[in-house]
């Protein structure tokens, strides 16, 4: 845990009048959510704000609350470069490795705006000035809820604060059963729910937004998971043509890698995803099992220890081979 003080928040937000909110490559609803909450509040503090997101994010992310003013730096690059680099500050929010925000990195690194960190992954680089880190958090949404009640008072979270907070909490706590959460999550979202936050309309928001051939998706995946009983592992893999026979969107494949966690004895699920040449990987676990560890050491990922990611260059084939050969030596802990 790395957190500085909140009248030193309050200094460097006094000094501010240009501000951007940046979060990582491929936003999931923490991302968005507690960049927009982040927003709502340094607006209605006068500030000149934008959100600034690498790439593309989910159409189910889409209704959140000033999604309009949010720039894509893939699409809007000159854009979003001069805005980052008329900022006198700068908020990296649910990440904390350049390498998470691709080719922004360069941009961000190159300004001299002043930098906070807001996140809950592992092992923090060291490039801010200020830092919200907390690896306990269920969310960053988490911690922006407490970075705005420390700076300010639970009185400054208002109806749209709430609902972006409200989502993110919501979709990295897998709607409140991950076990990083806890009864100050629960108190938290009942705050935000007195706040305005819609509970029943926002889960719906999110998850009653699929197509069809999302659906057809996911059925078509379950079907071909992978069962390694002999190291309580599932996996399930998707090529580049299958993705297109869907007719994939961002974000169709979003909760797939759960799935095999529910079956009886099974620690570990993998889902392996190529697309535009490269194979992102998504891990899951149950217990002990630190998948942040596994991706970190084998593929070039991390993340927590129950929820990592990574990547691999290598193509499907490939990577599942390097990835049953890499479990075996993990053949003792997994039988745990
Ligand atoms: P997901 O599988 O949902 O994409 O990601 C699971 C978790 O791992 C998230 O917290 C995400 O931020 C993190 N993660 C996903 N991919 C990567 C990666 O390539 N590198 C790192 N460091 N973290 C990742
Ligand atoms: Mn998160």
């Amino acid at each position: 845990m790395r957190k500085d003080s909140f009248q030193q928040f309050k200094k460097v937000l006094a000094k501010s009048t240009c501000i951007s909110i940046i979060t990582h490559w491929s936003p999931d609803g923490d991302a968005m959510g507690s960049s927009l909450g982040l927003y709502h509040y340094l607006k209605g503090k006068g500030k000149k704000v934008r959100v600034v997101v690498p790439n593309e994010y989910p159409s189910f992310l889409k209704w959140l609350p000033a999604n309009n003013q949010v720039m894509v730096h893939e699409t809007e690059e000159k854009k979003v470069n001069t805005f980052i680099h008329q900022s006198d500050l700068i908020f990296t929010l649910d990440f904390n490795s350049f390498k998470r925000i691709e080719k922004l990195g360069r941009q961000v690194e190159r300004t001299t705006a002043v930098k906070i960190m807001i996140d809950h992954h592992q092992q923090p680089e060291d490039y801010a000035d200020y830092y919200f880190h907390d690896v306990k958090s269920c969310s960053t949404c988490e911690l922006v809820y407490q970075f705005i009640a420390g700076i300010e008072g639970k009185k400054a979270i208002d109806k749209k604060i709430a609902t972006c907070l409200y989502t993110g909490i919501m979709t990295d706590s897998g709607s409140f059963r991950f076990p990083a959460t806890t009864s100050a999550t629960h108190r938290i979202v009942a705050e935000l729910i007195d706040c305005g936050a819609n509970n029943a309309s926002i889960y719906s928001a999110i998850h009653d937004d699929y197509s069809k051939d999302r659906l057809r998706l996911l059925g078509y995946c379950l079907n071909k998971m992978q069962v390694l009983e002999d190291y309580s592992t599932a996996y399930i893999a998707l090529t580049e043509e299958e993705h297109q026979r869907f007719n994939f969107q961002k974000g169709d494949t979003e909760g797939v890698v759960n799935y095999a966690l529910s079956i009886r004895g099974i620690k570990f699920s993998a889902f392996f995803a190529e697309r535009e040449g490269i194979v992102k990987i998504s891990l899951r676990s149950k217990g002990k099992f630190d998948v942040n560890k596994f991706a970190r050491d084998h593929f070039s990922g991390g993340g927590h220890m129950n929820a990592a990611g990574g990547k691999s260059n290598e193509g499907i084939p490939q990577t599942i081979e390097k990835f049953i050969k890499t479990l075996e030596s993990y053949t003792a802990e997994l039988k745990q």
